[in-house]
């Protein structure tokens, strides 16, 4: 009889220890950010790219290697790629911040304070 008692309390025990190990919730939430995260570093990666290819066609452009016309139709280019993934990073900062109800950082999520500029933990603009 002693046994099943002791077997019902380790079952408790486990069912109760492991219930948040399993709770679908949680993995929802933890994919999710992983999702928005990857994201946004792929659009920070992205807007980095744009803008060392300004630069790169800017001195070119000094240097005399391209023409007028060609530097104009490039710099044009350039100019709407920046400004559609800056557009597509706020949208997904606003998109972090709304779905919290308070403010985050979209790299790391840790908590950050509405006066703040850039993140504690990894340095993100916030
Ligand atoms: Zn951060």
């Amino acid at each position: 009889m002693e046994i099943f008692v002791i077997l019902a309390l380790v079952l408790a025990v486990i069912l109760i220890i492991g219930y948040p190990l399993v709770n679908p919730a949680r993995y929802r939430d933890l994919i999710e950010r992983g999702r928005t995260s990857a994201r946004y570093n792929d659009l920070c990666d992205a807007r980095e790219n744009i803008f060392e290819a300004l630069r790169d066609l800017q001195f070119e452009y000094a240097t005399g290697k391209l023409s007028t016309a060609d530097y104009q139709q490039l710099d044009a280019r350039y100019q709407t790629q920046a400004a559609d993934v800056l557009r597509q990073i706020d949208a997904l900062q606003a998109q972090t911040q709304n779905a919290r109800g308070r403010r985050d950082c979209p790299r790391c999520h840790a908590a950050a304070s509405a006066s703040d500029k850039f993140c504690a933990q990894c340095g993100a603009k916030i």
